[in-house]
């Protein structure tokens, strides 16, 4: 077997090695075996066991998730076990077993082709996710017909997950498998939303392989460097002891970050910053304080939609605030709220599908044009904000109108309360995100009517330079140091300093040392990241003076392009202080 090296995009730092499992559907058998009318009922019990098994086996994992991730993830597993009690989807394979004489293997596929084409005769987004729960759930009865397991699954070794593209939901229902420590895909981008829930759950990845899952066989070996980017198949016996010394001195430095966690946030000229951590998940908070995160700048509400089949109710956004706003307490959490539309669509929401979602319909423009949905969700935030510790948080405002409309639904939503008598923090802060290019270039009206301002980077690179943000082809264009983000991103925050309002960078930008050094002498002192880069942002930014970050950005800023802006900072802050980026050497 010949050693392979790929590169991809790493997404996720660290380093795993192990078999490969990939994330394959099963191939239903299309071979149509006729049985003797005896065998009926062994074939009928063979069906009952593997159903039997299948129950067993998503009890199990729907228990693992919940202790590995928390409740709000183990949904899944509750409608797969409904799609299995069904007892129209039993009778329907005991009826073709019994009427056509066949093995249940192909049983099974009959059932699932006429599902399928249930489905489809829909042609509805909704009845496109059932069609592939009902597809997961057949594929697992099919693979226990054999009570043998396959060789990945019965092995007690860690497996690294290889697939084409995954969704959001279905990592969550892949990493259930105890043993999954790594992630390697054929598809994607930095900020796509599998890469932040990868980082989140600390599984090293990387995306953007084009063909690893053709690469790939079951049970190769392979190592994945989610820092380097890079995915290594079949390694020879020194690679493999490279990266595993590799993967030691990783694990040293994770220590090394914890103590720095501890550490004060103050420049060398002792001006304080401020970092926070952007999440997932309500079970995150504790993982990001212990990254020496001083609050929650930025908590995806859209997983609460992840969570269910249905609209969550007032009652089910408000349990997730409550917990989060205890867990936080006395800190801030910034809830943001529902941004779907682009990647991030949701079956039970029944979107029309739109030419091009990343200027359709998405975020903030949803959430005006459904009301009742959003209503619910802002009720729930504000009663979730007795304990002040709560700030209100809205994606992708294009134009100030967006924030009047959202300021006379807040005053109509506190009436409503107050006469209900329900308690909530009369001034809760309201804040916009800042990620379309219009919104930035008229910064100055919208930060009048709002109490901060929180720059998305993510998408704010994304519609300034015309670059998709998860595709990979593009990827080399997505560039934070391009000229014209650095402007609008530097007219924001100056804007912001001038009329005295908070502003915060809550993009992956915020998390590249380099970057929150310019973003610092720019004006900014509060930043927002996925946790596990606070450690190295907090080295960076308490290495340098403010003052030499302000003088080499005024400069840069005059630049023609984003490599001469790199080049131009590194050498800059170097030249007075040679450990800025000491840290981020040691890991890259
Ligand atoms: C952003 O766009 O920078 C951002 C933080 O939001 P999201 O990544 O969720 O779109
Ligand atoms: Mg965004």
């Amino acid at each position: 077997m010949d050693m392979i090296r790929l590169r991809g995009l790493g997404v996720s730092p660290g380093i795993a090695m192990g078999e490969a499992l990939l994330s394959e559907r099963v191939v239903f058998t299309s071979r149509r075996e006729p049985i003797a009318e005896h065998q009926v009922e062994e074939e009928l019990k063979r069906i009952q066991r593997a159903i039997e098994r299948t129950r067993q086996e998503l009890k199990e994992l729907r228990e693992h998730i919940r202790e590995r991730i928390g409740d709000e993830q183990a949904f899944i597993f509750d409608a797969h076990l409904m799609i299995l009690e069904d007892p129209l989807l039993l009778s329907q394979l005991e009826r073709v077993i019994k009427e056509e004489k066949v093995r249940a293997e192909y049983a099974i596929t009959r059932v699932n082709n006429y599902f399928q084409t249930l489905f489809d005769s829909l042609n509805d987004e909704y009845f496109q996710q059932r069609k592939t729960d009902v597809s997961d759930v057949l594929s697992r009865i099919y693979r226990n017909l054999e009570r043998r397991k396959s060789k990945t699954e019965e092995s007690d070794r860690p497996v690294v997950l290889v697939a084409h593209e995954l969704l959001p939901s279905e990592i969550v229902i892949n990493i259930s498998r105890k043993k999954i420590t790594a992630v390697a895909l054929d598809m994607g981008g930095q900020t796509s939303h599998t890469a932040i829930l990868a980082r989140s759950l600390g599984i090293p990845a990387v995306v953007g392989l084009r063909n690893i899952s053709h690469e790939v066989k079951n049970g190769d070996f392979i190592i994945v460097d989610g820092t380097a980017g890079e995915v290594i198949i079949n390694p020879t016996p020194s690679v493999r002891r490279e990266f595993q010394s590799k993967k030691e001195k990783y694990e040293a430095y994770q220590r090394q970050l914890k103590k720095i966690a501890r550490l004060k946030p103050r420049t060398l000229d002792g001006v304080g910053f401020k970092l926070l951590a952007n999440i997932e998940l309500p079970d995150e908070v504790d993982l990001a304080f212990s990254f020496g995160a001083e609050g929650i700048g930025l908590f995806r509400s859209e997983f609460i939609y992840l969570q269910r089949r249905d609209l969550p109710s007032e009652e089910d956004h408000l349990a997730v605030y409550q917990k989060m706003a205890r867990n936080t307490h006395p800190r801030p959490v910034y809830i943001r709220t529902i941004d779907i539309g682009g990647e991030k669509s949701l079956p039970q929401l029944n979107i029309v599908k739109e030419p091009n979602p990343a200027l359709g319909l998405r975020a903030v423009r949803f959430s005006l044009r459904n009301r009742d949905m959003f209503r619910t969700q802002l009720r729930a935030i504000l009663k979730a904000s007795v304990k002040k510790n709560v700030r209100l948080m809205v994606p992708m405002i294009t134009e100030v109108e967006e924030v009047f409309e959202l300021k006379s639904l807040l005053a109509e939503l506190k009436a409503e309360l107050r006469a209900e008598k329900i308690p909530f923090d009369e001034n809760l802060p309201v804040g916009v995100m800042i990620e379309v290019p219009a919104a930035a270039a008229t910064i100055e009206c919208i930060i009048k009517e709002v109490d901060y301002v929180s720059i998305g980077t993510n998408d704010l690179i994304q519609y300034c330079l015309a670059v998709d943000r998860g595709n990979e082809s593009v990827a080399y264009l997505f560039k934070p140091h391009h000229p014209a983000v650095l402007r609008l991103i530097h007219q924001v925050i100056q804007t912001a300093v001038r009329e005295g309002k908070e502003v915060t960078v809550c993009g992956e930008m915020a998390a590249d040392p380099l970057s929150a050094i310019i973003l610092l002498g720019m004006g900014l002192r509060t930043l927002s990241m996925n946790p596990i880069f606070i450690p190295k942002v907090k080295k960076a930014l308490r290495e340098v003076e403010l003052k030499t970050a302000e003088q080499a950005v005024a400069e840069a800023l005059k630049l023609r392009t984003a490599k001469e802006v790199e080049e131009f900072m590194i050498e800059a802050i170097l030249r007075k202080h040679p450990q800025a980026f000491l840290m981020s050497q040691v890991v890259s």
